[in-house]
């Protein structure tokens, strides 16, 4: 796909672009109060309360913000209507992994590059990216049907889809606006997780005393940890860990009750399916059952031709903007891998350029706010104007 076919994705990024750079101390200042609020996941009262900040700030910029309750807390969803025909969410989420107090311990601030606090990055950088990109495209033109922004409340801790998934289904495409990797790339790829627990039941008996009468699943699980771990790197990319192993019931008790977890990612939903169904095959033990439990994980989230289609046009757009970045495949799962595998276009990495999260360096580099908005703007319109149709 050329980028000169679609002109006026490359002119409204400009735009986007030139817009957001003017008021960034507005971005920033809406960044500030945004980090400045601890939002951890689980805290409802908490995540509430910056989920109606967030609409306030997206009324103020003409957007028609909704706030869709859930046991988790409320997803904003605010909408910006346009004269296209595309549909086009940026997803993001509003809780962090920082304890209430952290932000009283170390607030937003910046130095010359960068800005700083908890969460900036990870993802309350990408919020502003989405808000501000929204608010300069409400200025017009609107070459979409449908912009939403999308924040949701519990990315952090959720094993299943988001509540709002739905809503999204019939959407062209979703950016996803968790921050660009250091060099600037977007992610285009994720690999997804199986969290699984084998449980296991013997039979206890006296170690002493009738030692044969007993059925050890200590020894089961031992021999399941290593059958496991001999499925590591069975297909590109996998990886099996054993991050549980637990039995026994008393220092002189043949142990009777036990369990293992394991933590298994794959590029492909079809390795996972093929490796899980190698460790639900177990060998026989005597006196001895086993019984699989799923504990879920999220899918990968694999580069489908519509995902190479947004890299390459991200990518396109960056270099028009005088910013040269590639894409990446990323370790960590986000709820791009949801919508991406509901069979949503999606394209994750969006957000700022930074790195750090989930830790106190977290940082996200300010040039890097408008030019972002820029790239999401012009997403959208290229995806108006047809990139994605087949
Ligand atoms: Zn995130």
């Amino acid at each position: 796909m050329k980028p000169d076919s679609f002109p006026i994705a490359i002119d409204l990024a400009a735009r986007v672009r030139t817009a957001v750079a003017a008021e960034l101390d507005l971005l920033l200042e809406d960044l500030a109060t945004w980090v400045d609020v601890d939002t951890p996941g689980g805290d409802v009262g908490a995540l509430d309360g910056l989920a109606h900040v967030l609409a306030h700030a997206c009324e103020r910029y003409g957007l028609e913000p909704e706030c869709v309750g859930s046991p988790a807390g409320l997803y904003l969803h605010a909408g910006l209507r346009g004269t296209g025909n595309a549909r086009v969410a940026l997803l993001c989420h509003h809780d962090t992994v920082f304890p209430l107090g952290t932000a009283v311990a170390r607030p937003f601030r910046r130095d010359d590059e960068r800005c700083y606090g908890p969460g900036v990055a990870d993802m309350k950088g990408g919020i502003a990216v989405a808000v501000h990109a929204a608010r300069a495209l409400a200025a017009g033109p609107r070459p979409f049907a449908l912009l939403e922004v999308v924040s949701v409340p519990d990315e952090e801790s959720r094993p299943g889809p988001p509540a709002t998934l739905e809503r999204l289904a019939s959407f062209d495409a979703v950016l996803c606006l968790e921050c660009g990797r250091p060099g600037g790339e977007v992610v285009s790829a994720r690999k997804g997780a199986a969290w699984l627990r084998v449980h296991t039941e013997g039979r206890a008996a006296h170690a002493g005393e009738a030692p044969r009468a007993g059925r050890n699943v200590a020894l089961a699980l031992a021999r399941e940890a290593l059958r496991l771990a001999e499925l590591d790197a069975s297909a590109d990319g996998l990886t099996v860990q054993i991050t549980e192993l637990e039995a026994g019931e008393g220092l002189n008790t043949v142990p009777s009750r036990g369990f293992l977890s394991a933590d298994v990612r794959a590029a492909t939903q079809a390795d996972l399916a093929v490796v899980t169904a190698r460790i639900r095959d177990f060998p026989a033990y005597d006196g001895i059952s086993l019984r699989y439990e799923d504990l879920g994980g999220p899918p990968p989230f694999e580069r489908t031709s519509s995902t190479t289609l947004l890299a390459e046009a991200a990518i396109w757009l960056g270099a028009s903007l005088g910013h040269d970045f590639g894409e990446a495949v990323a370790g960590g799962v986000s709820d791009g891998s949801w919508t991406a595998s509901h069979g949503i276009p999606t394209l994750d990495g969006l957000g700022p350029v930074g790195g750090d999260d989930h830790s106190p360096d977290e940082y996200v580099e300010t040039d890097s706010f408008a030019i972002r908005a820029g790239v999401v703007a012009g997403l959208v319109a290229a995806v108006d104007a047809g990139l994605l149709a087949r």
